[in-house]
C-alpha cells in the first residue's frame, strides 16, 4: 500500500485549479502521465529572467524587461491587417506596446489611459522607437515584484501555453509534501543537497543557467534520488532471488559432447568463455542469474542449449522462452536437430496449442517425460508444470517483465535463470535494467561473416533502389524491405506498407514478394516467413516485426524506408538480419529530406560501425543530446530526472548505496528503511517492496 503522504503526488493533475478535462488530455501528451508527479517531473529546460527593469531610455534591445509605464493614449490600427497600438512613457522615454488581433475593450480595461502599469517582455526596436510586441505581463504597480523574476521555461506541446504549464506545474509544487529523508546523512552533506522537497522547489525555480545544468544540486539529488529507487528495487529482487535455495547442476558431458560434435561450426572463443562462466554458475550452490548479452547473430543460441543440455545431464529440465511466436519457432528449429543429434525430444509450446494436443504436452512436461521445451508465454500459465525444472532461458527478456521471471522460477526448484539478449546495452544502462545479474558477453562474431555494406540514401532515389533490388534477386539474394510503423494500429502506415507491397509485386511478381506485419495472425506470419526462408518469396516487406532474432542466412539486402524514424539501436538490430550468411550484403538506409543533426548523426554512427556495443554508447551520447527515441523500443527503464549521459557516476553510487542499504536493513523496518520505502513508492518502484517479509 503506498504511503498515505504521498497520496497528493498522486492526484489526478485535473484535482488542480484551472486543469479540465481538455487539458488534462494535452497534459497526458506533453507529460506521459496525469499525476501530479508527473507535472513535478516535468522540470523547467531554460528561464526567462524579468529582474531586467531598466529605465527605457537605457533599455537595451533584444532583451526581455520589466518596464514601469504611464499609458499615455490608444492608437487602434487603420486597417484590419494592422496593429494596435498603445503608446506608453516613463520619465526617460516613450515605447510602443504592439497588438496583433487586438480587443479593442479588453486592452482598455488592461490599460487605461492615465494610469500606470508594469508591463514585462522583449524590448525591440522598430524604425528607431522602442517597441513591445504582445507584452507576456501587464500588471498594476502594487504587483510589480511579483513579475520581476525569474520566471521557468519549459517543454510545452500544441495547445498548451508557458502560462498554462507555469500555473500547473506551481499548483503541483504547491501539493508536494514534505516527506522524510531517505539519504544518508553525510553523503547528502558532502554533496551539499538540498531536502527532498527544497530540491523539488529549487529546480523548477531556476535563477541562473548554472541552475538548470544536471550538475546543479538540487537537479543531483532529484537524479540521485531516482536512481536509488531504481537500484534499490533491483537489489530488492536480486536478494529475493538469491534467498531462494539454488541447486548444484553437474553433469556428465555426455549429451553435450554429442551435441558439439553434431555442430556444423567450432565455437568461437567468446561462446567458450561464456559457457565457461554458465557452467560454473550452474555447478555452484548459488542460483545463477546471468545475462548473456551478444549481438545478433554472435551465436547465443548454441551457448544456451549448451546450458540446457547441462541441466538434462543432471536428471532436470530445462526451458527456453521467447517473447514471440516466431522466435520461440525459430528456436525450436535450431535446436531441434542437435537435441535430437544428443538423442533428446523438444517440445514446443506456444498460444496456438489447444485442447487435447495441449493437454497431451503438458502431460509430457510434468511427468518428465520431455526434458526440453521451447516456448512462448504459454509456458508462464498456471496449469504448466515440470517434473524437475531446474534452468529457464528466457531470450529477449526486456518483453518479460522480472514478475513473470519469478513466476517462472517458481515451477521449479532453485530454477538457474539465464537471459539472453541481443540488444547492445552500453556499461552504464546496464546497471539500470540488469543491475541484479552477472554478464558474459559475446564479443565476435563467428567466422566467415562478411561485413555489411552500408549506404545512406534520400527517399527520392527508391526507384534507382529498386532497379538495384532486381540486379540482386537476379543473382540469387534474398530481399527485406522495411516500412515503419508508430504503431501496429496505425491504419494509415499498415496502408503504406500495403502499397509499397503492391508495388513491389507488380514489379518482381506477386510469388517473389511477400508481407509481414504485426496485424497478421500468428498462422499466417508463419507461413510467410516459411516462404521466404525455403519458398519462393524473395522479398520480404515486413514492418518492424522481423526485428527480433529472425535468422534467414541468405537474406542479404536490407532496404529500410524512413530510417531516420528509427532509434540507433533498432537500426543496428535490423540490419543484424543480414550479413548472417558467407555472401556479401548490403544495407540501403532511405531517409526523408531534411534531415535533423541528431538523425544524421544517428545514421553516420550506424553507417560507420557495425560492432553493437559502439553503436549502443553512441547512441546513449546522442540521446543524452535530448533526443529519447530508442528507449522504449530497447525496454530500457525510462527516467524522468536522471539522464544517463550525465548522470551515469551517480548510478554507480547509487548501487554501492542500495547494496550497502540491504546488508544493513535487508527488510528496510529501520527508520531510514521506512523512508526508503516512500522513496520506491514515490518511483513507482513498489514491486521492490512486495519483496520484503513485511510489506
Ligand atoms: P544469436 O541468437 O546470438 O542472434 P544465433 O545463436 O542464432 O545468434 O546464431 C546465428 C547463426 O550463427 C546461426 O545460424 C548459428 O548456427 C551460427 N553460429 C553460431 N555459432 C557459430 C560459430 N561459432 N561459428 C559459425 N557459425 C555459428
Ligand atoms: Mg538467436
Amino acid at each position: 500500500m503506498r504511503p498515505d503522504v504521498l497520496n497528493p503526488l498522486f492526484a489526478e493533475i485535473t484535482a488542480l485549479p484551472g486543469i479540465g478535462p481538455r487539458f488534462a488530455k494535452l497534459f497526458q501528451t506533453l507529460l506521459g502521465g496525469g499525476k501530479v508527479a508527473d507535472l513535478c517531473w516535468h522540470l523547467p529546460y531554460g528561464l526567462i529572467d524579468r529582474r531586467y527593469a531598466p529605465a527605457l531610455s537605457q533599455a537595451e534591445p533584444g532583451r526581455v524587461a520589466t518596464v514601469t509605464l504611464r499609458v499615455l493614449s490608444h492608437l487602434p490600427g487603420r486597417g484590419p491587417r494592422q496593429p494596435y497600438r498603445v503608446l506608453c512613457a516613463d520619465d526617460s522615454g516613450e515605447i510602443e506596446l504592439t497588438f496583433f488581433h487586438a480587443h479593442e475593450a479588453y486592452l482598455k480595461k488592461q490599460l487605461p489611459e492615465g494610469e500606470t502599469r508594469v508591463v514585462s517582455g522583449k524590448i525591440e526596436t522598430f524604425g528607431g522607437r522602442l517597441q513591445m510586441t504582445h507584452p507576456d505581463h501587464i500588471v498594476p504597480a502594487s504587483q510589480a515584484e511579483s513579475v520581476k523574476t525569474v520566471e521557468p521555461v519549459y517543454r510545452l506541446t500544441s495547445g498548451l501555453t508557458l502560462k498554462t504549464v507555469n500555473k500547473a506545474i506551481v499548483g503541483a509544487l504547491k501539493k508536494a509534501p514534505e516527506l522524510p529523508e531517505w539519504l544518508d546523512t553525510s553523503h547528502r552533506a558532502r554533496n551539499a543537497w538540498p531536502a527532498w522537497r527544497d530540491a523539488l522547489q529549487a529546480a523548477h525555480h531556476p535563477q541562473s543557467q548554472g541552475d538548470l545544468q544536471p550538475d546543479a544540486p538540487a537537479r543531483q539529488r532529484l537524479a540521485y534520488d531516482e536512481l536509488l529507487a531504481n537500484q534499490l528495487a533491483l537489489s530488492l529482487v536480486r536478494q529475493n532471488q538469491r534467498r531462494i535455495r539454488g541447486r548444484s547442476i553437474a553433469g556428465d558431458g555426455r549429451l553435450i559432447e554429442k551435441a558439439i560434435a553434431a555442430l556444423p561450426f567450432t565455437l568461437t572463443a567468446s561462446q567458450r568463455q561464456a559457457w565457461s562462466e554458465i557452467e560454473q554458475d550452474m555447478s555452484a550452490e548459488t542460483r545463477m542469474m546471468r545475462l548473456l548479452q551478444g549481438d545478433v547473430g554472435s551465436g547465443k543460441t548454441v551457448v544456451a542449449l549448451l546450458a540446457m543440455l547441462r541441466a538434462i545431464e543432471s536428471g532436470a529440465q530445462a526451458a527456453l522462452m521467447a517473447p514471440t511466436e516466431i522466435l520461440a519457432r525459430q528456436h525450436f528449429q535450431t535446436i531441434q536437430p542437435l537435441a535430437e543429434a544428443a538423442g533428446l525430444d523438444c517440445l514446443l509450446l506456444t498460444g496456438r496449442d489447444k485442447g487435447k494436443a495441449r493437454v497431451a504436452l503438458l502431460a509430457r512436461l510434468e511427468n518428465g517425460d520431455a526434458p526440453l521445451v521451447i516456448g512462448t508465454h504459454a509456458l508462464f500459465q498456471e496449469d504448466v508444470a515440470f517434473k524437475d525444472l531446474a534452468l529457464a532461458v528466457v531470450d529477449e527478456q526486456h518483453r518479460f517483465g522480472v514478475h513473470q521471471r519469478m513466476t517462472l522460477a517458481a515451477k521449479g526448484r532453485g530454477v538457474d535463470f539465464l537471459v539472453m539478449t541481443a540488444t547492445p546495452i552500453p556499461r552504464t544502462l546496464l546497471l539500470t535494467s540488469y543491475g541484479d545479474m552477472d554478464v558474459s558477453r559475446l564479443t565476435e562474431k563467428p567466422a566467415g561473416r562478411q561485413p555489411v555494406d552500408t549506404r545512406v540514401l534520400p527517399l527520392d532515389r527508391q526507384p534507382d533502389v529498386i532497379e538495384g533490388v532486381g540486379r540482386a534477386l537476379k543473382d540469387g539474394a534474398k530481399v527485406y524491405w522495411v516500412c515503419p510503423l508508430v504503431a501496429e494500429s496505425e491504419v494509415s502506415d499498415l496502408a503504406a506498407v500495403e502499397d509499397r507491397h503492391r508495388q513491389l509485386a507488380a514489379r518482381f511478381g506477386e510469388e517473389a514478394v511477400g508481407l509481414v506485419h504485426g496485424r497478421l495472425k500468428g498462422a499466417e506470419k508463419d507461413a510467410v516467413m516459411e516462404a521466404f526462408r525455403t519458398g519462393p518469396v524473395k522479398v520480404l516487406v515486413a514492418t518492424t516485426v522481423i526485428e527480433v532474432g529472425v535468422d534467414v542466412p541468405e537474406a542479404s539486402v536490407m532496404v529500410i524506408e524512413h530510417a531516420e524514424r528509427f532509434g540507433l539501436a533498432q537500426l543496428h538490430q535490423l540490419r543484424g538480419r543480414i550479413g548472417r550468411g558467407s555472401a556479401k550484403s548490403s544495407c540501403l538506409l532511405l531517409y526523408q529530406t531534411p534531415l535533423g543533426e541528431t538523425a544524421r548523426e544517428r545514421l553516420k554512427a550506424i553507417r560507420e560501425s557495425e560492432d553493437g556495443f559502439k553503436i549502443a554508447e553512441e547512441d546513449l551520447r546522442l540521446r543524452g543530446a535530448g533526443e529519447l527515441l530508442g528507449t522504449r523500443q530497447s525496454g530500457l527503464p525510462e527516467f524522468r530526472l536522471a539522464d544517463l549521459a550525465f548522470h551515469a557516476e551517480l548510478l554507480a553510487v547509487a548501487r554501492d548505496d542500495a547494496r550497502l542499504i540491504l546488508e544493513r536493513d535487508p527488510e528496510l523496518t529501520g527508520e531510514r528503511g521506512q523512508s526508503l520505502r516512500i522513496l520506491l513508492y514515490l518511483f513507482e518502484r513498489d514491486e521492490g517492496v512486495r519483496y520484503l517479509r513485511s510489506g
